[in-house]
């Protein structure tokens, strides 16, 4: 295929070696934009591309989504939803101690005054989403695999669970997103499949959603390796220094690999890595589970979200996808599928003729962050280290704008947008643990 002009030009080679650790969605939005800005990229990952939470996520674009996860009523509903052992929270009680710091801040962040900025810090990151996404996409040939704002609604039980939920509604009006309440026969208009169990909806009208996660990460990937990208397979341990900075990775075999520039994008895995590069980061993981069953008889048309359970059914390539709420457990205990087929029931409750015939059941990690904001950031302490993780719930979605912000801040460029809420050292006060 013949380049175009520009992008012959923006692949001119600026002599300068990057090295992002990381294959998941993140890492290689990172790496293709690097490539654009001349850079020779290499991406290591321990593991094959695409592994990580990026495989099986619900597959949501959730532009709409900038409430975060600690709100102020949180605390208050956390004790119902652990009595509920089908509930949106569950907790490995044995890891709960480790967690503490990193608790002890999300507790912190579900203040009012918290909880408004940090829904406008993420609504800056939300509402660049499709800009940043379509030109990677279609670069990538994946726009057929993408459906871009054909919404999402979210259903309610009861009148008062609508009424419950009207701080986060009113919270995302207010940051710019476009919501329009529903009554029942409404939702039922659009998705005729779903059972008559709930009392109204709204509906997220920019939302979209891809068909699937990992066809995504696969597709970017592919693209970044035809345009002269490097992969290698290395489990990164730690960093080589000369003249005081980081020059190389160290891996598990005894292997370095060098770089002028390193980006560490490693998801729920990155905080042993920042902490060697000299930025200790409260970073933990929301486990989440789901199942993707093939469609049988059942249909749904967009993404559901069942508001009141904290999880959603999402329409895939090969299937329905249903799944989500959050485990406390962190990185190393196995997984408890029994979460996977709890959901999996109460999806069942909405969406009746789904089977589990055939079915695939999944875990993955969130790299979660106490404020619910990533970490997109220049190292405070090393000119040629930088860190993107921590996106928690919103990862896919935001992954071709923390891509295109890195590259900018990687290569000296004023970035479109005030970097200061995605600082890694906005916990100044969190020396490590
Ligand atoms: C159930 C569930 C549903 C979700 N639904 C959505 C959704 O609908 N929309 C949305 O936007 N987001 C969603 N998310 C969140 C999203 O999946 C994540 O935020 C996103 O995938 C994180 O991407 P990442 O590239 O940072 O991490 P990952 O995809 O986890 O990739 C990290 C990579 O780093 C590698 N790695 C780790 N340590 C090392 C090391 N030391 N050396 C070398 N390599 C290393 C790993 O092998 C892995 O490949 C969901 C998550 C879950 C769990």
């Amino acid at each position: 295929m013949t380049k175009s002009r520009a992008e012959t030009q923006s692949q001119k080679k600026n002599g300068q070696k990057a090295v992002v650790i990381g294959a998941g969605i993140v890492g290689v939005n990172i790496a293709l934009a690097l490539q654009d800005k001349g850079y020779d990229v290499t991406i290591l990952d321990r593991g094959e591309p695409g592994m990580g939470a990026s495989f099986g996520n619900a597959g949501g674009i959730a532009v709409s989504k900038c409430a975060p996860i600690a709100m102020p009523g949180t605390l208050m509903n956390v004790p119902g939803w652990l009595m509920d052992p089908l509930g949106p929270l569950s907790v490995r009680w044995s890891y709960l101690p480790k967690m503490l710091p990193w608790l002890l801040r999300f507790v912190a962040a579900s203040s009012k005054s918290r909880v408004e900025q940090i829904a406008t810090e993420i609504a800056v990151l939300l509402n660049r989403a499709w800009e940043d996404y379509d030109p990677v996409i279609a670069r990538a040939g994946l726009s057929d695999a993408v459906f871009k704002k054909e919404g999402a609604i979210a259903v309610y039980r009861s009148e008062a669970s609508r009424r419950d939920a009207e701080y986060e509604i009113d919270l995302n009006r207010r940051n710019g997103i476009k919501i329009r309440d529903l009554t029942k026969d409404e939702v039922l208009d659009l998705e005729p499949g779903i059972a008559p169990i709930f009392s109204c909806g709204v509906l997220d009208e920019d939302w979209g959603r891809v068909l699937d996660p990992y066809k995504i990460v696969k597709g970017i990937y592919q693209h970044f390796l035809d345009r002269g990208g490097e992969f290698k397979t290395a489990d990164v341990t730690d960093f080589v220094y000369r003249d005081g900075k980081p020059r190389a990775a160290m891996t598990s075999t005894g292997d370095q690999i060098t770089f002028d520039v390193v980006v560490v994008a490693c998801g729920a895995w990155s905080k042993s890595l920042a902490k060697r590069l000299g930025s200790p980061v409260p970073l933990d993981t929301e486990r989440g589970y789901n199942t993707t069953v093939p469609y049988h008889d059942a249909k749904l048309s967009r993404m559901l979200i069942c508001a009141d359970d904290g999880f959603v059914l999402t329409p895939l390539e090969h299937g329905i996808r249903v799944g989500g709420a959050v485990e406390l457990g962190g990185l190393v205990a196995a997984p408890n599928y029994e979460r996977a087929k709890a959901l999996f029931a109460k999806g069942k409750e909405i969406l009746p003729k789904l089977n589990a015939e055939g079915g695939t059941e999944w875990m993955g990690f969130r790299p979660s962050m106490p404020d619910s904001k990533p970490v997109i950031s220049k190292s405070p302490r090393h000119s040629n280290t930088f860190f993107a993780f921590g996106h928690g719930h919103l990862g896919l979605t935001m992954a071709a704008t923390t891509g295109r912000l890195i590259s900018d801040l990687v290569a000296g460029n004023q970035p479109p947008v005030d970097m200061t809420p995605y600082r890694i050292n906005r916990f100044s006060d969190f020396t490590g643990f």
